[in-house]
Formats: C-alpha cells, structure tokens, sequence
C-alpha cells in the first residue's frame, strides 16, 4: 500500500486534560515523584510514561515528535530547538575521532560549515561530493567512513539525492544514511526509502509560519534512546531542546502542512513553467528539464507535488538584488533568507545562505552570483503575482535580457 504520510498525521488522536481538543502543554521544567526510587528509575530511562526534566524530555515534546515520526514512517524522533540542533548531534553521536563523513557538497551552508570548519577540531573528516553521482560518492568511502550526508533537495541548487542507490551503498559499506529532508516534508519519505535517520528544520514549510526555529530527528527507537542516555547522548549533553510551548505551537502548525504544501507547489510549478517560457534559467524540480525530474517523480508521494523552492539565475548580484528589491517593493514577497512562509521569500544564497562555502568552491558546484533562490508562498492568485513579477522583471531590464 502507498505510504500516506498525512494520514498517518491525522490517525493521532490526543486530548488534553478536561477533554480539551489539543493535548495539554507540559509548562514545567521538572517534575515530582511520590516515591525516590522511582525518580532514580527514570533517571535510568527504566521508568516509562514517568518524565524528570524537560531538557530530556517532556510530553509536549513528545506529542509532536510522534506525529513527526508517523509522517516520515520512523520508528520515533526527537525534537530540537533548531535544524542545526539535529543535524550537529546527529553527526557527533554517529562519529568519533578518526571517523569520516562523505557529504553531499550541496547543502545548507550551516551544515557546510560545521563539517568543514568545525568537526575536523574533532578530528572527523568530510569529503565533499556530487551527490548525484553514485559511483563519486562510494569512490570517497573510505574504511573510516561512518556517514553518508545528504539533503533530498539540496539547498539552494535544488539537486535531487537519488536516496534508494545511497540506501543500497550505505548497507554495502556498513554506513548510516543521513537525509535532511527541510525541502521535501510530505513529498519525499526518505526513511521509505532506505535512509536510517532523517532531519528537518522546522524552522520552514512543516511550522510554515517563520515564528520560531525548530528541528526534529526521526529514526529508530535505539538511535534517539542513544541520543537521549544521560551519560553520553548528543542531544542530552548539548543540550538543543525544544521548548515545550513551541512544541506545542509546531503541532498544530503540523496539522495544516498536507494543504499547504500542495499550495506552495502548485504555484510553484505554475511560476516555474512561466519564467522557463520566458527564457529565463530556471530549475525546479517538477520541469521535465530538471537533471534530476524522472528521479524526483519516482520518489515523490504524488499529491504533495515538488515542492516550494526553485531558483532563476539573473546573470549579476546587482540584477539579482535589484530585482528583489523591486519585487519586495510591490510587495510580491520579502527578501528574507528561510522558506516556506505564506509569503514568498528570496535571497541570493551565494551572498547570504551559502556565503560560508568559499567563492571558488560557489564556483564548481555552480552557485553562480545572478542566483535568486525563491520559496514560493501560498498566493491565492498566482496568475497575478507572476503578472506582477513579470513587470518587475522587465523594469530592471532581465526579461529584455534573456529574449
Ligand atoms: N537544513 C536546511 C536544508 C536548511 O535550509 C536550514 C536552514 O536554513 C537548516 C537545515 C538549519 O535549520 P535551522 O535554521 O532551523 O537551524
């Protein structure tokens, strides 16, 4: 049967004290036991349904990291005060001094800079790679190697990891698939198709409102036990819990995700058709020029569509900027880093997101400075706001620019 990741959403059913409709919100940071010997049991992790302190856990954090672990069809999750608050534990539990990591070289510039900057201090090594070249990622395996690091679609080139062929070679060579799925919620399941652990920034489309930043990791009941054990787990000693109020918020966020991400995507594919047809250089997942189309479509949950975020190349920084400016001036989106708000969002990555990754290595992967990378909001007309896009384009002279 198809996996329906907004079903598995709806099919929770939790009340909150006096029969309320949302489950109740733990707003403590500890909490009482009648007996000692039960609180040293807990302590232990030895004493189900019992909680201690919320920087382990707490029930509003585990309402909605059980809705996140039905979404991606996990076993569990745990839930983050950010996306840089699950991928960096999840990257430390899993290597150690000596160990190696073949990542995808396009990824969100954080996750860039932690590997290239930060965990070689911790003597664990990255070799960065075209992740769409299967037969370049297992070259760089090496017998230290513990990870393979991915995102579904890569942020901000909007690459499509072929998740199935890096399953198969992570089982070959005994290592962990790490997917960041931040772009693709409900669209792709990456943990379907063979990833053992995936991450999101909540931050974006899955709370949808840029009012807080959030991240989850969903894996197997063992891998986030390890994360929580008290006495050497990545999450427990660094510390990156969600507060239990923004918990409680991302979960109700949560629930509308499944209209909303047909909403981004439909405009998206709308708009990308239309800039492809003016001859402008577009990539987006869902046009058949895509390198990548046939791939993303033999992954995608077809309803969900492929998602918000595509990008335009303008040829200069100064066109890009000038255009964004205008755009926002007419109030078609704000030029904002982050994505998935109701609102469109633009951002040259190469001067903002991705400035951590250095020009000359921008260069090779084709992060070119004209880049404009949109998430595409929930217009209600998009027909209009591409009118309107349009103008902005021909007032800044890129559409004479390109016919
Ligand atoms: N992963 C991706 C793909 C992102 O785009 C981002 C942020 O932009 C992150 C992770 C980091 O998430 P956060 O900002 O919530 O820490």
């Amino acid at each position: 049967m198809k996996f329906k990741p907004a079903n598995k959403i709806q099919d929770l059913q939790y009340f909150g004290e006096f029969g309320g409709v949302n489950p109740s919100i733990s707003d403590s940071s500890t909490y009482t036991f009648l007996s000692a010997k039960t609180m040293f049991d807990t302590f232990e992790g030895n004493a189900d349904g019992c909680y201690l302190y919320s920087r382990h856990t707490s029930p509003s954090n585990l309402y909605l990291g059980e809705a996140l672990a039905e979404m991606e069809g996990t076993e569990t999750a745990t839930v983050t005060a950010s996306g840089m608050g699950a991928i960096t534990p999840v990257l430390l539990q899993l290597c150690s001094a000596g160990d190696h990591v073949v990542s995808s070289r396009t990824i969100y510039g954080g996750t860039y800079a932690f590997l290239k900057n930060f965990t070689p201090k911790l003597n664990i090594q990255t070799t960065f790679v075209d992740i769409t070249k299967l037969d370049i990622v297992e070259a760089a395996i090496t017998e230290n190697t513990k990870v393979l690091y991915c995102e579904t679609v890569s942020n901000p080139l909007l690459e499509v990891a072929d998740i199935e062929g890096l399953a198969a070679l992570a089982k070959k060579y005994n290592l962990k698939l790490v997917v960041d799925n931040t772009f693709s919620p409900l669209s792709v399941s990456p943990a379907q198709l063979g990833a053992d652990v995936v991450i999101h920034s909540l931050t974006k489309f899955i709370n949808g409102s840029s009012d807080t930043v959030g991240g989850v990791i969903c894996g197997t009941q063992e891998f986030i036990d390890n994360l929580r054990n008290v006495n050497d787990g990545a999450c427990m000693l660094l510390g990156s819990t969600m507060d239990s109020l923004r918990a409680s918020s991302v979960l109700k966020n949560l629930r509308t995700l499944h209209i909303r991400i047909q909403q981004h995507s439909k405009n998206a594919m709308y708009l990308a058709k239309k800039f492809e047809a003016d001859g402008l250089k577009t990539v987006y997942p869902g046009l058949a020029s895509h390198p990548s189309h046939e791939l993303f479509s033999s992954m995608l949950n077809e309803e969900y569509g492929f998602g918000g975020m595509l990008t335009i190349d303008v040829g200069s920084l100064d066109k890009a900027n000038e255009l964004m400016e205008l755009m926002q001036h007419k109030n078609l989106g704000y030029l904002a880093v982050s994505l998935g708000f109701y609102k469109t969002l633009f951002s040259a990555p190469g001067t903002s997101t991705s400035s951590e990754i250095p020009e000359d290595e921008q260069a090779e992967m084709g992060l070119t400075d004209g880049l404009i990378r949109f998430s595409i909001g929930l217009d209600n007309d998009i027909e209009r706001t591409y009118q309107m896009m349009t103008e902005c384009m021909r007032e800044v002279g890129i559409l004479e620019l390109v016919s």
